[in-house]
């Protein structure tokens, strides 16, 4: 077997944990949350009665930062990441990468008599520069006017993290340009969020209610990742530079039983699992759910949902976190939308609502959803937000990775539709007609077992092929791909529904001219309205279906397949309009995001491209034509003795090894063509000529995987990484 995979092989059934398991009983997970955080609690302990209070205000009302505190609680923050051992502290920073960026500074500073002062003041807290030059921008820093700069997000907690290499005090912060542009993922969410909270209150109003509580998104997101051991990730030159594998034919036994679904969690991941959980119980991070998911090797983890942008964050932490335990387990954590071709790839389930400390959560359709006004008007404003932009939507999930994983029967279609479950359902359609008299009852569940207990029935089923589903009391956008940052998906959720509840707001209004007792009249046309012009969105049945597609083209619905077909709608006037108005992204922001986002799909299908070239011809090409080798020597030596050879698999093998180095011809001359000016002419010519170009070089290398001789096939198997625990 070849050498590499062999030695991955041995490796891994010799495998034996490097650490003792841990004891919790000695040190119980539930006393360590958020131990490693500048929490409120700590605050309040730690700083003057006003300086908390002003905090305080701007974390949960929203109001403008008081700047003048800022000496007293770097002061404050740096006293307790000292005690905590840590010795320096970092900016963390969200650039359009996706990734998280940190530039660490010591808080000591020289004391001018040959010692060291521990410093850490207002302004460093505030402001930080990092040289970020490198960094996509799109076109907005260019290098004359390269400064950037970090400014800490209040609203996002100060955590300490503990690693290898010493100890941390980590700072959320925005990252933005000399000019005040946005160029990072934060700035935008904390923008969105600030004019959801601005249109939901002018709907409360209407409602009657005037407390004023910060209106605030809150999302849930759920992670699926797969895990394999690390040497097989470095035996396989695709995931490593990747992420997912560019050759492989499909296991003799794949999902079809269905059986590590739920399954019971092998040892080794669960020890990971374990130690991962803790890690982010101590960042604060509320995990609580975790199973093994549909693909051998592929589980989820899934936290309480949070306020969108600290949900967000603590969502780029899971990922850090994930991957940095997997590796102290022998494992490496894939979050990459598709590593194996043939099997499930992972999503990331945003769970979206939006709620007040008065308000509770908005979208909470109580008992009899027909008789709650506000919760109708809610809901019909998402549906309106999602049928108008729905090519929005999709744009802001689109990337290289997640194209191999939409609309492959498995995940969400690339038709972006709302499943809203019987209840509502039926609601909206007599809203239609003129108005909703009566809800269908939730009922009991009966198991037919006394000693089982019946259950309160949900509104409705799940449906596992919508892309948006209500379920229950949120949306669930599920076409969000498992290596994306979430704060795209939210500040469009955001700033689509902010647009939405504006509307609305706007037209009542106007129809009731301050008269409450209008209000309930006026509701109901607007409702019937919104339904009839938006309610083409709702889908409740098969998204995989052909029917689906072709009825979704009937209703006018988008169908964008690529990244090359949904990233262009950032150019929409519409869109422009959208993030302009609601001062979410200017234009030369929004510009500048659609000019990354092609690059780096671009960047990502040519490394693909690079490395099938590489490997199908110093790995594969090799193993073949050994084989090839051995067979027309086996076919000779017979044939010197006076036997006949049948040359069946000697032939196939030559047309193989024919068809291989034609299409390595072909994906050669492909990439030839790379290098349009234009990133949009480039993606589409990535999309439409190097990834089929490649295909074919894998098509090619997967059907000799399963001729050449096993121990001549250089690269791990899918069986192998996929079912060796
Ligand atoms: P599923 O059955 O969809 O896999 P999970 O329990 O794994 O459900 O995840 C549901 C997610 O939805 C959790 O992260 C949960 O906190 C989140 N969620 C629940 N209520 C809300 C809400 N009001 N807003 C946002 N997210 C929510
Ligand atoms: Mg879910």
């Amino acid at each position: 077997v070849g050498t590499a995979r062999a030695a991955a092989i041995s490796a891994v059934t010799n495998y034996k944990p490097s650490a003792p398991p841990m004891n919790f009983q000695e040190e119980p997970t539930s006393e360590l949350f958020n131990a490693n955080v500048f929490s409120r609690a700590v605050m309040k302990k730690r700083l003057p009665k006003s300086v908390f209070k002003a905090l305080c205000k701007t974390i949960d009302a929203g109001a403008k930062l008081d700047t003048s505190v800022a000496d007293v609680v770097a002061s404050a923050m740096k006293d307790w990441a000292i005690e905590k051992g840590a010795t320096h502290y970092a900016h963390v920073f969200y650039p359009l990468t996706g990734f998280t960026a940190e530039k660490h500074d010591s808080f000591l500073s020289p004391d001018g008599t040959g010692g060291a002062l521990a410093e850490f003041s207002g302004k460093q807290l505030i402001q930080g520069e990092p040289d970020g030059s490198s960094f996509p921008t799109g076109g907005i820093r260019v290098t004359f006017e390269a400064r950037g700069y970090t400014v800490w997000d209040v609203t996002s907690p100060a955590y300490i993290l503990e690693n290898a290499n010493g100890t941390t005090l980590c700072i959320p912060t925005a990252f933005v340009s000399w000019t005040g542009e946005a160029l990072d993922k934060k700035t935008p969410v904390l923008r969105s969020m600030q004019a959801l909270n601005t249109q939901a209150q002018r709907v409360l109003k209407l409602f009657g209610h005037t407390d004023g509580a910060l209106v605030s998104s809150t999302a849930g997101p759920e992670q699926e990742y797969f895990l394999i051991d690390r040497n097989f990730f470095f035996a396989r030159p695709d995931l490593l530079n990747a992420g997912r594998t560019l050759f492989g034919a499909k296991p003799p036994k794949g999902q079809e039983f269905d059986d590590h679904y739920f399954g019971a969690i092998p040892e080794r991941v669960l020890a990971f699992m374990l130690e991962g959980e803790r890690e982010m119980f101590k960042l604060g991070i509320p995990v609580k759910t975790r199973h093994n998911e549909v693909a051998p090797g592929q589980f989820e983890i899934a936290p309480m949902f949070e306020f969108a942008n600290i949900a967000t964050d603590h969502q780029q932490l899971v990922m850090t976190t994930l991957k940095r335990v997997a590796e102290k387990y022998g494992m490496t954590c894939i979050t990459h939308e598709k590593p194996f071709a043939g099997v499930n790839g992972s999503g990331k389930h945003v769970n979206w609502s939006l709620g007040s400390a008065s308000q509770g959560n908005m979208l909470d359709p109580g008992d009899t959803p027909h008789e709650n006004a506000q919760f109708l008007l809610v809901c019909a404003a998402v549906i309106r937000a999602v049928h108008k932009f729905q090519g929005l939507l999709r744009a802001v999930v689109a990337s290289a990775g997640n194209d191999h994983r939409l609309g492959a029967n498995e995940a969400p279609p690339a038709i972006i539709s709302i499943f809203l479950g019987d209840q509502l359902t039926d609601i909206f359609e007599q809203i239609k007609k003129g108005g909703a008299n009566s809800s269908l009852p939730k009922g009991t569940l009966t198991v037919g077992v006394d000693v089982l207990p019946p259950l309160p029935k949900d509104a409705g089923d799940r449906n596992r092929t919508s892309p948006f589903a209500f379920t229950g009391n949120r949306f669930e956008f599920r076409a969000v791909g498992s290596n994306q940052s979430i704060a795209g998906p939210l500040v469009a959720m955001n700033t689509i529904v902010a647009e939405s509840l504006d509307y609305c707001a706007t037209k009542l209004e106007e129809a009731t001219g301050g008269d409450a007792s209008k209000l309930h009249g006026e509701l109901q046309k607007l409702l019937t309205e919104i339904m009839n012009e938006h309610g083409a969105i709702v889908f409740n049945g098969d998204g995989y279906s052909q029917e689906w597609h072709d009825e979704a083209e009937k209703r006018g619905l988008l169908c964008l397949k690529t990244t090359a077909d949904a990233l262009p709608i950032l150019e929409e006037p519409e869109v422009k309009e959208l993030f302009e108005k609601y001062g979410v992204l200017s234009e030369r922001e929004l510009e500048s995001r659609l000019e990354t986002y092609l690059e780096q799909y671009v960047m990502s299908v040519n490394v693909e491209a690079n490395l099938t070239l590489e490997m199908a011809k110093t790995l594969i090409f090799p193993a073949a034509i050994r084989y090839q080798a051995e067979l027309a020597s086996a076919c000779a030596n017979l044939k010197a003795v006076g036997y006949e050879f049948d040359t069946d698999t000697l032939d196939t093998m030559t047309a193989l090894v024919k068809s291989l180095q034609d299409s390595i011809a072909e994906l050669n001359s492909a990439m030839g063509k790379n290098g349009n000016e234009c990133m949009k002419a480039e993606s589409r010519h990535c999309c439409d000529e190097v990834l089929p170009a490649m295909l074919k070089v894998r098509a090619v290398a997967d059907e000799l995987e399963g001729i050449v001789a096993d121990d001549l096939w250089p690269l791990p198997t899918y069986q192998e990484m996929l079912f060796i625990k």
